[in-house]
Order: structure tokens, then sequence, then C-alpha cells
């Protein structure tokens, strides 16, 4: 049976390994093949110019290498950011769109990036929901975002390269795992010019009760976010219906301990405040209520207007409030005013720009 060609990139090192052996090349071979793929960044197979032309040409007739294409290249200086928060829309080879996001900080560069070119779970409050369900981005889409990204740093003559991941872009990263966490091996590999230590890639989820459970037994030295948002189960139905339906606060939490006890690191739960919706002291007591069984931190994030979905952001003293109250409980909180804040809600946005422009045309 002939297999289907596939991308090149979506192959870790091992599987790659595995292909390079079967046509009775060395495993370093593959290792090379990687490195000009993770660390050059090529586009075609020609660039490889160390491997033999009649490899090159094998590599070419076995596999596809088909970087995503960037559509368009937006950037907003927000708040004390160093430098400007950049957002990629980036075209699929199947004419699908996705996002990513690079946000600088002083002592790091963070690439948010997206999991589907759309979500099925819905949640009110984000523009990647309004496209409903996309399909998977595969490992090598994922980490093509990555190479994007620095791409466009080397293109404007910075030396720096991302230097930490969050999979918060579109999509929900823990309906599409093992995709995801082929990226992240590939990410993570030693020894390639890029590569990022899985202690420094986070990945965030609406609670994907399931899939936290194998994450915690997998081995992987990634961090866990869990969007809450309220620690009310019927808020919550209102706020994220498909995603707070079918994994109850009240089933989570217990999966979310074991997460944090096998592991030994905190989860982090986001808390994107809401005026008038989620941000009331009886809102602060059930969250502690939530978050003092297990070992956890609080991020408080702030709300980023999206057309089209009302919802208002709170004012800088009811936020204080809202954080002092949870410090009072002994919770670590951390609060960000701004930058890349809530990326998670506002991915999706240009996407869904995007498709209304090929709806139109
Ligand atoms: S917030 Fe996340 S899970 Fe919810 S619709 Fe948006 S992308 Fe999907």
């Amino acid at each position: 049976m002939t297999r289907p060609i596939q991308n090149i990139t979506d192959l870790t090192l091992q599987q790659l390994t595995l292909r390079m052996a079967e046509i009775k090349e060395p495993a370093w071979r593959a290792k090379q093949i990687h490195q000009w793929l993770f660390s050059h960044r090529v586009h075609t197979f020609e660039e490889m110019t160390t491997l033999s032309k009649a490899l090159r040409e094998r590599l070419a007739e076995t596999f596809t290498l088909t970087p995503p294409e960037v559509a368009q290249h937006n950037e907003a200086q927000e708040g004390a950011c160093p430098g400007p928060t950049e957002k990629l829309l980036l075209r699929l080879p199947d004419g699908a769109m996705t996002e990513t996001v690079l946000i600088p900080a002083t002592n790091r560069i963070t690439a948010c990036l997206s999991t589907q070119t759309g979500c099925a779970l819905q949640c009110k409050f984000c523009a990647t929901g309004t496209l409903g369900a996309g399909r998977n981005l595969t490992p090598g889409e994922m980490v093509g975002q990555v190479n994007a990204l620095n791409d466009m740093l080397a293109a404007s003559g910075r030396e720096q390269k991302v230097t930490n991941i969050v999979f918060m872009g579109m999509g929900e990263p823990l309906l599409n795992t093992p995709n995801v966490l082929d990226a992240v091996e590939t990410l993570s590999t030693r020894g390639y010019d890029s590569a990022i230590s899985q202690r420094k890639i986070t990945i965030s989820t609406v609670g994907v009760i399931p899939e936290i459970a194998k994450l915690a037994t997998s081995g992987m030295k990634t961090k866990l976010a869990v969007s809450l948002h309220s620690a009310f189960q019927e808020k919550r139905e209102a706020l994220m219906p498909l995603a707070a339906r079918n994994y109850p606060l009240n089933e989570l939490q217990p999966v979310l301990a074991h997460y944090a006890k096998k592991t030994g690191e905190p989860v982090t739960l986001v808390y994107m405040l809401l005026e008038g919706v989620n941000d009331t002291m009886d809102d602060a007591r059930q969250l502690i209520r939530f978050a003092s069984g297990f070992f956890c931190k609080i991020n408080l994030i702030d709300y980023n207007s999206i057309v089209n979905i009302n919802f208002t952001t709170v004012s800088s003293e009811t936020r204080d409030r809202f954080r002092d109250r949870l410090l009072e409980a002994g919770l670590q909180v951390t609060l960000r005013k701004s930058y890349g804040t809530s990326i998670h809600a506002a991915c999706g946005q240009l996407a869904a720009k995007g498709m209304e422009h090929s709806h139109k045309s």
C-alpha cells in the first residue's frame, strides 16, 4: 500500500529517523535534515546542500515541504511592552488560514501558537469561537508558525529568536493532543538553533479532562494553563457553554489536583475579568474555594475588546480589589494588564476577517 505524501516538517526526529532507515540512510541523516528544516528554516529540498542530489530528489518525491505563507502582518505597540506585539495571518497549503502572535518582553520572546483553524467550542468571548469548528493543524503547521516568526525577526535585522511558546492561539490544543505533543517534541529537540526547553512551553486548555489526565503521565515537562473565567458552574456555562458542560468544575478540580501532584508543577488558572459578569467579591470567594485545594497560581487578565462581542473590561479599581482578595487568601496571583493579555480571546480576529473577505470575494 502506498503512503500518502506527507509534509516532512510533520515528522519528529524519531519518526524521520525511522523513515530514513527504510531507505537505508543512517540516523544522522535524519538529524541533518531536521537541522535544515528547523535550524536553517529552508523552504525547499534543493537548499539542503549537504545532502547528495540523489537524496534531495528522493526526498522531494517522498515528501512535500510547504511552509505556511504570510498573508498579513499586523503590529501593535501595547503598554510597557519593549517592542510591538506582532500577529501573522498565515495561509496553509490547503488555503485554510491561521494566526500566530509574537509577544516580546524584556527577557523573552513568546510565540502564541494556534492548534486548529477554528474552534468547535464557541466560547462567548472568543473571536475564534465565531468561526466555528475548523480542522486540526498538523505538527509541521504548528512548528511552521515558530519558523515564520523567527524568519520575520531575522528579516527585520533582529538577532533574537522565539524563546517561549504558549499554545493559546486559535483552537483548543487538547482536542488535537497528539499533533500538539509532536510539535512540542520537535520544538524542544536539542541541538537546533531554535530549540526551546519544554519548561518554556505552556499548553493552554479550557479543561479537557481526559487529555489533562493523560498529560499528567506523559512525561512532558510542559506547563499547563486552564481557562477558568468563573468558578461558578452556571456562570462558566454561560461564558463557555460547551467546554463547561463537557468538563464540569466538580470533575475538573480533582483532575487538576492530580496533575499538580503528579508533575510537581502548579497549574495556572487563567481568569479573564469581565465587568458585571465575574468580577464581584462573591466570584473571588468562589475562585478561592476552587483554587485552595491544589498547587496552582492565578493569572488575572484583562478582556481584549472584540468587535461584535459584548463584554467590557473591568476598571483598574475592580481588578485590584479582586486581586487583593485572592492575595489575602494566600493564593499566588499575577496580573497581566496589557500586551498579549487576552491573546486567546483575541486570536482568530484576523482569520475571521480573512474568512469574511474570502466569503465576499
Ligand atoms: S476560547 Fe479557546 S476553546 Fe473557547 S472558542 Fe476560543 S479557541 Fe475555542
